[in-house]
């Protein structure tokens, strides 16, 4: 079985008119009742990898910088606020062209003390309209991986790398995400999550400062800068709308990710 083809942002986003049966495939009773009974034996070895994942700890992205973190120039004076600050200085932010077109910033969601970060790359449509992350189909989506793991949207914390809506759901440039990055270090830094969950290439490599492939981050223990927060690398939730059969994938993810935390916590 090899690595599956990645899919452009704007198509991930748009899914096509059978979505409604992917995500009928993927009903949250039935998964979490199985899920359940995986996550309780999450700490046993995982059966039945598939070929090309080999679950590691402590393991390092390779070495390639190519996105370099913030140069943005008030990025110290974000890194000093509190909650409140933060989000009324992400409404105002016009810090990059995205600004122009967004209906709303979207800031993030969840509990403020939450364990579980789960980053994805950019709000979409309906994050745009709503002013929260993951609440389109992918989030319908999420909301049912979460449900399998036990863990109530509302007791995780959900965010993306970019705080406005690109047009056209193209993929944000290195640029926007540079420029936004200190909301996300600083939203990190206040939460202390105890675990970060990279949802998508974007995402990941972001988080992880490398140009690695998605296929190659997956299954791997990495910390978040100099810090002992896992990040565990999985695929977003609108790639899996289209390709279902990834879920399997992602569960097993999404299994190492509970091992990593439990590891951290036992
Ligand atoms: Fe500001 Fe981030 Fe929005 Fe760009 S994407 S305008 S940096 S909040």
């Amino acid at each position: 079985m090899g690595i599956q083809q990645w899919v452009r942002r704007d198509l991930q986003t748009e899914p096509s008119p059978s979505s409604d049966a992917l995500i009928e495939a993927y009903p949250s009773p039935e998964i979490a009742s199985v899920a359940a009974s995986e996550v309780s034996s999450a700490l046993s070895p995982i059966p039945e990898l598939i070929d090309e994942t080999v679950l590691t700890s402590e393991s390092s992205p390779e070495p390639v910088p190519l996105i370099p973190y913030s140069r943005r120039a008030n990025s110290e004076h974000i890194a000093k606020m509190d909650w409140q600050a933060l989000r009324e200085a992400v409404v105002n932010c016009t810090e990059c062209g995205l600004h122009s077109q967004r209906i709303q910033t979207v800031f993030g969601v969840g509990d403020l003390r939450a364990d579980w970060l789960f980053v994805g790359e950019a709000p979409g449509a309906d994050e745009d309209k709503r002013g929260e992350p993951f609440v389109g189909r992918a989030g319908q989506l999420l909301n049912s991986m979460l449900f399998a793991l036990k863990l109530p949207r509302e007791s995780v914390y959900i965010a993306n790398i970019l705080k406005c809506r690109p047009p056209d759901n193209r993929t944000p440039s290195n640029d926007e995400m540079n420029c936004c990055t200190p909301f996300l270090d600083r939203q990190i830094e206040l939460l202390q999550p105890k675990i970060i969950i990279a949802l998508g290439s974007v995402a990941a490599r972001h988080l992880l400062n490398t140009d690695s492939a998605i296929g190659k981050l997956r299954g791997k223990r990495f910390t978040y800068r100099q810090s002992n927060i896992p990040i565990i690398a999985t695929y977003h939730p609108a790639y899996l709308l289209r390709s279902p059969l990834e879920k399997r994938k992602t569960w097993i993810d999404l299994q190492f990710a509970v091992q990593c935390y439990q590891a951290n916590h036992s």
